[in-house]
């Protein structure tokens, strides 16, 4: 029998699959919301929306969209091209083992890793917790008053103390930071690169020499970068008493057998978290660990979490003084640090919590008996040592120094071999007995007949270490119960289920957060996160070690520029605002290349994100703010008389397209043009790329140079705050002033430009996920997921209208991929706010949007493409559904201080205490949907008292006794 429609293999093959699986609506979804716009088809959508001229010529050239197993395995034999030998290198990166309870319900969990920023405390309880614990064991390790949750990298967190030490210092009169030159090499280079830009003068030297310089702050490091452990308290107390404040750039696994630095005086402790079960991933992402006196808790830069009271007066955190931060105080924060490294250091975390003191601690005099025996090994054979104490690192003489690199390379072990005068081995925790008998082989030749036993009895029985006696740890660390009770697995697994279980993330429910684009973070994009052909490379092992690596960023690298219409991309930022760090010098150094250094002021809309004006300031612009008009764009008469006024000392405009008002503005052509008219560069801040892959780019606009948050548009997850990566695209003219590295050199840049991150490509490990999102997408996949998250969004704007004007509109009355509505006229009638409607929609099992930016007393919404229009219904019902109340209380049916809105969210022992006398019932206060019952997602406190938590500010674990 002849079957007409029988369709041959081929045709039967569905390469479009992972297209339909990112994109939340299908074709009969995307008819109806079609429909209700009143437009026949996407295209015609996007013709209203975007303006024609700037719509691109061709399609993109990603090429056909992959399916998920053929990306796979693709990656997977790109993957293959890496090396992994055995790695004693160092320099701040160590190999380390991630406890599989850790790695498969952490990492490999999106109950973790798709949250967001905790900035809705009342339904993020668990990652709080995490962090506060980071913080808890960040102050007993450093020995100091006051912690931040995880900033990007050491490197970069040495650069945040400088310039915390600029600010607090009572030497106002020096303009100089010393550095000792045993810090890490890419230590040393990010931290001038900002002195540079700041205008400091860096001074570097012996460490011993420090006092003798008239300097505004110092950095010290502890163990120093070649290993040696020696006692700088004197030498603190010398510097402190010329009113010099001093940061200690540290190691955490040594300071688990070491004194504190912070005993030892220092006033900033910093460094990275890596080692605590992190894999090394070729750079990051990492956490850095910061602590500092408490009398300088305003000028902390980063996140801070804090012990607040909720409504009924329970313990509950929540981000604590964020006033410092570049979202409040703008060109005045202390840094421009937005996206940090949240996952990262609640794995480091939960690696104290599941180890505990002991297991620490066996753990770091593992790895120091390590480094006592091979030195023990070399000086019995007279090898010269470079230092006499250390705790892991040692570096030492060799005549025949190639040779030994030769031997080593030949059994896949890479040493150290950047210092001049010496080779050097860092051991971890993964050494074995046979890994130092292979070193000595490496070192002193096959024949060396030492005996690892032996050399390990003799230390015990002297009972030495090489760690100086006044320099041992005598307190005790991590006493909290919380690093005491979940050693075994069991114990583990469901405490991180429990803090899982407090948080709602992307696999609960929408998080509609404009700006920020929480879109789908596919499994088959994660995948390769964790293949050890990624995760474990050391960023500074030698390039053909890397070639999976060199391929895999050049991939991705030429998609990217074919995307954003650029010439060139640099992968070394680690966030969005670094992105705009790392563009901004570039855009001063291109200045002073023709002889116009002195241009120096910024424009920057005043709805800009809070990064833009934190990070003009931290590459020394003036800030100059250009006004919006009444709906909503760059009010262009205003910026034409500002760009003419400053002129001749326009150094650049700062731009976010579509707008950050969630519009795409006409003007945008003729805005480059005013600017590169009068001199100046424009920078495209990348956040809303998600509005423009495949239909426009910044290239194509006019701009110079972009950042593109990796984390939003392309399918990293947002990891509950971090990590990301901020990439940037720009014009080839501004190729030679992208970043360079000390230790890694970059092809096409300038050879001696300064690094801003602490790795080469910034946080390698997590590129693959981007990889993978556009492998699989495709050109047309691509471009599909920007048209759908315009439909959706036109659609979620068009039907909230009627509850909740739409405050902008572009020319056709559309919206780009977000979408502002005013609450304001509505707190107005009713008194009902912004954030009653942010803490209500959590009885819905809903995240709130963007509340109050750019906009106060507003929300923002972001539905991505990656939402069904079920569920954007379900949302939309949420938002009706709260109108409704809010009628009530402007029509006094209920009275503003006794209605579920001003009492929301409702945790279970709210809805179930026994003095129940609302004026609403409680199958209302949790139950307010129909569709709610079914997924309900319960708030695990009521709402938090931000006042208090600030004015008692508690940044460590607080006592059990303190929850009862
Ligand atoms: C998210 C965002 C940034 C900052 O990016 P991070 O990666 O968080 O540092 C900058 N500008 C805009 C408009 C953003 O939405």
């Amino acid at each position: 029998m002849s079957n007409p429609a029988a369709k041959t293999l081929s045709q039967l093959a569905n390469h479009q699959e992972f297209i339909q699986r990112h994109i939340g609506p299908d074709a009969n979804e995307t008819a109806a919301m079609l429909a209700e716009l009143n437009v026949g088809s996407v295209e015609e959508l996007i013709a209203q929306t975007i303006p024609a001229d700037i719509r691109l010529p061709a399609p993109l050239a990603i090429g056909d969209s992959r399916s998920e197993a053929e990306a796979l395995a693709y990656l997977k034999s790109v993957a293959a091209k890496n090396k992994m030998f055995k790695s004693y290198i160092g320099m701040g990166y160590h190999p380390t083992l991630t406890p599989n309870v850790i790695l498969r319900n952490v990492l490999e969990n999106p109950g973790w890793y798709t949250a967001y920023t905790p900035y809705q405390p009342e339904i993020a309880q668990g990652r709080l917790e995490a962090l506060l614990n980071f913080q808890h064991l960040t102050l007993d390790l450093t020995g100091l008053e006051l912690a931040s949750a995880s900033l990007l990298d050491e490197a970069t967190a040495a650069a945040e103390a400088m310039a915390l030490a600029k600010r607090v210092s009572k030497n106002k009169k020096s303009n100089s930071y010393f550095i000792a030159n045993d810090v890490h090499p890419q230590t040393l280079d990010v931290v001038k690169t900002r002195a540079e830009m700041f205008g400091f003068d860096i001074v570097t030297g012996p460490a011993s020499d420090a006092a003798k310089h008239d300097v505004f702050g110092a950095l010290l490091q502890y163990p120093s970068s070649s290993g040696e452990v020696r006692d700088d308290s004197a030498l603190i107390a010398d510097l402190q008493a010329n009113k010099a404040i001093v940061a200690v750039a540290t190691d955490i696994m040594a300071l688990v057998l070491m004194k504190s630095p912070g005993q030892l005086g220092a006033d900033v402790v910093l460094g990275s978290a890596q080692r605590f079960g992190v894999p090394m991933g070729y750079g990051g992402p990492h956490a850095a660990f910061f602590a500092t006196r408490d009398a300088y808790k305003r000028s902390m830069p980063g996140r801070i979490i804090g012990v607040s009271k909720d409504r009924l007066d329970n313990n509950a955190l929540r981000m604590a003084m964020q006033t410092r931060e570049q979202h409040i105080r703008r060109e005045k924060a202390n840094s421009n640090i937005c996206t940090a490294q949240v996952l990262l250091a609640n794995m480091a975390s939960f690696y104290a919590v599941y180890h505990g003191p002991q297991g620490l601690k066996t753990i770091a005099e593992r790895i120091h008996r390590s480094a006592d025996i091979f030195a023990a090994g070399l000086k019995a054979k007279g090898v010269e040592l470079l230092h006499n104490h250390w705790f892991d690192t040692i570096s030492f003489k060799v005549a025949d120094r190639a040779a030994v690199i030769a031997r080593a390379l030949a059994k896949e072990v890479n040493l150290r071999t950047d210092l001049s005068d010496s080779l050097s081995v860092s051991f971890h925790e993964l050494t074995t007995a046979a890994d130092i008998a292979e070193l000595f082989a490496i070192v002193l030749g096959d024949d060396h007949g030492l005996n690892i036993d032996a050399l390990d009895a003799e230390l015990v029985k002297n009972g030495s270490t090489s760690i100086p006696a006044s320099l041992l740890r005598h307190d005790a660390i991590l006493q909290h119960p919380v690093f005491n009770q979940y050693h075994s697995e069991t114990e583990m697994l469901r405490y991180i289920k429990k803090l899982e279980n407090k948080d709602l993330a992307l696999n609960h429910s929408m998080i509609s957060l404009g700006s920020c684009t929480m879109k789908l973070n596919a499994t088959a994009e994660m995948i390769p996160v964790t293949w050890p052909e990624f995760g474990a490379l050391h960023p500074f092992c030698p390039l053909d070690q890397a070639q999976g690596y060199s391929q895999m960023i050049t991939e991705l690298g030429d998609w990217l520029v074919n995307i954003t219409g650029y010439d060139n991309i640099s992968m070394q930022p680690n966030s969005g605002a670094q992105g705009e760090y790392a563009g901004m010098i570039a855009i001063r150094k291109y200045h002073e290349s023709r002889g116009e250094g002195h241009r120096n002021v910024c424009l920057i809309p005043v709805s800009a994100h809070g990064t833009n004006p934190a990070t003009a300031a931290m590459a020394s612009f003036d800030v100059v703010l250009v006004d919006c008009d009444k709906s909503g764009n760059i009010d262009m008469a205003d910026l034409k008389a500002k760009a003419e006024e400053v002129s001749d000392r326009l150094a650049a405009i700062m731009v976010t397209y579509p707008s950050t008002h969630g519009v795409f503005e006409a003007s945008i052509r003729e805005l480059c043009d005013i600017v590169h008219a009068h001199g100046g560069q424009v920078y495209m801040d990348g956040a809303n790329m998600n509005a423009q892959v495949g239909l426009t780019s910044p290239g194509f606009i006019g701009s110079d140079v972009s950042h593109l948050n990796l984390h939003k548009t392309f399918c990293i997850p947002h990891g509950g705050g971090g990590p990301g990566m901020g990439p940037i695209g720009v014009k080839s003219h501004l190729a030679p002033f992208l970043p360079n590295h000390p230790v890694i050199k970059i092809a096409g840049t300038g050879e001696h430009n300064g690094a801003v991150s602490a790795a080469p490509y910034g946080s390698a490990g997590i590129l693959p996920i981007s990889w993978m999102y556009i492998a699989m997408m495709g050109s047309e996949g691509l471009k599909q997921a920007t048209e759908i998250a315009i439909l959706s969004a036109n659609y979620m704007a068009k039907k909230l209208d009627p509850h909740f004007p739409v405050l902008y509109r572009g020319a056709n009355g559309r919206v780009a991929h977000e979408c502002i509505i005013d609450i304001r006229p509505l707190k107005e009638a009713s008194g009902v706010t912004e954030m009653d409607i942010a803490k209500r929609l959590m009885d819905f099992g809903y995240h709130s949007p963007t509340m109050s930016f750019p906009v106060a007393g507003t929300l923002m919404i972001e539905p991505t493409e990656s939402e069904s229009k079920a569920e954007l219904d379900k949302f939309i019902e949420a938002m009706t559904t709260i109108r409704a109340e809010i009628a009530k209380v402007e029509s006094g049916e209920w009275a503003l201080d006794n209605n579920p809105l001003h009492f929301a969210p409702h945790s279970m022992q709210d809805i179930f205490s026994s003095d129940w006398n609302r004026a609403y019932d409680r199958q209302v206060a949790a139950f307010p949907a129909a569709f709610v019952a079914e997924n309900k997602f319960w708030p695990t406190v009521t709402r938090i008292d931000d006042v208090y938590g600030d004015r008692n500010l508690i940044c460590a674990c607080p006592s059990p006794e303190a929850y009862r």
